[in-house]
C-alpha cells in the first residue's frame, strides 16, 4: 500500500501524514501533484524494490547496522519502508544478485523477496 505524491511514492503512514497535513491546511485535490493519492500494489510492478520517499525520515524506516570490514566502524542506516511492490523478471534478477553480494546491505534487506 502506498501513496503517490509529486512523482514519488510513500508508504502508508508517511503518505497519510502528508495528506492529513495538507487537508488540515485546506488542500482538496484529486491530483497527485498537490495531494497524495492512494495507489495499489506499492505503486505497481517495477524493476527494483520501491521504498518510501521519506527515506531516512520514514515513520516505518528499516534500520540496518553494518560494521565496516576495513575500519571496523559501525554505521546505522535508515531506509524508507519497502512498499511491497511486485517485481518484473529484471527486478527479481536484480534482487537475487544484490542478496548474493556479501558486502552489501541487500543481503539483509530483501530476504523475503521471491526467488532470493
Ligand atoms: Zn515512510
Amino acid at each position: 500500500m502506498a501513496y503517490l505524491y509529486q512523482a514519488d511514492l510513500y508508504y502508508n503512514d508517511c503518505g497519510r501524514a502528508i495528506a492529513d497535513r495538507l487537508y488540515l491546511a485546506g488542500q482538496r485535490s484529486d491530483d497527485s501533484d498537490t495531494m497524495p493519492q492512494y495507489v495499489p500494489n506499492g505503486g505497481g510492478e517495477a524493476d527494483s524494490p520501491q521504498h518510501c520517499g521519506s527515506g531516512a525520515g520514514c515513520k516505518d524506516a528499516i534500520v540496518l547496522r553494518q560494521k565496516s570490514p576495513i575500519t571496523g566502524k559501525r554505521t546505522t542506516y535508515r531506509i524508507g519502508a519497502w512498499l511491497e511492490n511486485d517485481l518484473t523478471e529484471a527486478g527479481r534478477a536484480y534482487v537475487r544478485e544484490a542478496v548474493r553480494d556479501r558486502q552489501g546491505l541487500c543481503r539483509r534487506l530483501y530476504p523475503r523477496v521471491e526467488g532470493s
